[in-house]
């Protein structure tokens, strides 16, 4: 899915090219708990999407599989063994994995990894391919949540977006999950092409009938490269009011806000996206996968093949990389933390980035209407309304 709003993966993707097998060095026993494996298989690419997927062709099931076991021990040379406390396995989509392959990669996630007893441990989900045996799977091995993507209960919007499922499918899928004990999350997308305030409203009202313990909204935007890349901008809708409304409805039945693009019941924040807010490291791996390790933000090749070539010669498949000095962490570090609720906390922001870097958010913010941030002695928030116009401030902010 895409956003207008500055994606986790966005963040942690921005890097300059270099490609370099040892880029870790000095690593070794790295403090990094978050793992974020890659799954970059979706059946048909959706009209709107510009993430690192394709359609599989034979072989690549093995081959991804096979690779991602010779990415991880070039990891773990480098990186030491971690313990995870948070897992999450995206994509593409990850149900696209037949059961048998979920059951080499959790095997191989085992061999490679040790996991606090806590852990929270994420797999995606799409309507048209979860199958019960992922379900049993996933509830044998340590998953703790689901996260499903939806996107709407609007069957005509669902085929608009080229989505492989009807509403009845994503009904059935996030039944099943909760049926399974799972803590379930779904994906929504406003401001669709024609999309209409009350077409967006009944998807959100279905959304809280369900019983998701969290609930994601990305608005739309136009990528180039993808089918819609050209469509004109005077087919969308004002997803102002239409984000405005998810912000006014959501709380009221329990989705407390607590980052610019996600709402959970009380306790069901996801931990792992949290940590990418607060400026935490994690390891990406898999294809187009980004990692964030020693103040060097790092992305994969995000071409299977590609990847696979650069594994089979004893490399890192690391396409990009970057590292951020002193002042980039604070800048980057500032526009995460206001993503959240929680938002910048002064204390701790001073002592990670130094007083120079809070200084510098404190002036910038001042030039805001107040209406758009609440700042005292603990910390710089966003108010809801800050948060309709994020994107303006993270202008001035980076
Ligand atoms: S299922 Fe998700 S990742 Fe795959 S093409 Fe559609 S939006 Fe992109």
């Amino acid at each position: 899915m895409t956003n207008k709003f500055t994606t986790t993966d966005d963040n942690s993707q921005k890097a300059a090219a270099r490609n370099d097998g040892g880029f870790f060095s000095g690593a070794r026993a790295s403090s990094c708990r978050s793992l974020y494996v890659h799954v970059p298989f979706c059946e048909r690419k959706c009209n709107y999407c510009a993430f690192e997927s394709a359609p599989p062709r034979a072989g690549d099931f093995e081959l991804y599989l096979a690779s991602l076991k010779k990415e991880l021990a070039l990891r773990r040379a480098e990186l030491g063994r971690l313990t995870l406390g948070t897992c999450y396995i995206g994509g593409g989509t990850p149900t696209a994995l037949p059961p048998l392959a979920w059951d080499e990669l959790i095997e191989t996630l085992e061999e490679f990894f040790d996991f606090v007893p806590e852990a929270e441990v994420t797999v995606e989900a799409n309507p048209n391919s979860l199958r019960a045996e992922h379900l049993l799977a996933w509830r044998e091995w340590r998953v703790t949540r689901v996260s499903v993507g939806v996107q709407s209960f609007d069957g005509a919007e669902l085929e608009m977006m080229g989505r492989l499922h009807g509403a009845a499918q994503a009904h059935e899928a996030l039944s099943a999950a909760l049926a399974a004990g799972f803590a379930v999350s779904a994906d929504f997308i406003f401001g669709l092409p024609h999309q209409s305030l009350e077409n967006w409203a009944r998807t959100l009202r279905e959304a809280v009938r369900c019983g998701l313990s969290h609930i994601s909204l990305y608005q739309l935007s136009l990528e180039e490269g993808t089918p819609w890349g050209n469509l004109p901008h005077d087919v969308l809708p004002d997803g102002y009011a239409q984000y405005r409304w998810a912000q006014w409805y959501l709380p009221r039945h329990g989705y407390e806000q607590y980052e610019i693009a996600n709402f959970a019941r009380a306790g069901r924040e996801s931990r792992h996206n949290l940590n990418y807010w607060r400026d935490g490291e994690y390891l990406g791996i898999g294809p187009g996968a980004a990692s964030y390790i020693n103040g060097a933000r790092m992305k994969n090749s995000g071409l299977l093949r590609e990847y696979a070539a650069a594994l089979d010669a004893g490399r890192l498949p690391i396409r990009e990389s970057e590292r951020l000095d002193a002042e980039a962490r604070g800048r980057e570090a500032a526009v995460l933390a206001l993503r959240t609720a929680a938002g910048i906390e002064r204390a701790e922001f001073a002592r990670e980035y130094g007083v120079a870097a809070l200084s510098r958010v404190e002036r910038i913010m001042s030039g805001f209407p107040k209406n758009l941030y609440e700042s005292d002695e603990r910390g710089i928030r966003l108010t809801k309304s800050g948060m309709r116009v994020a994107n303006l401030i993270w202008e001035e902010l980076v």
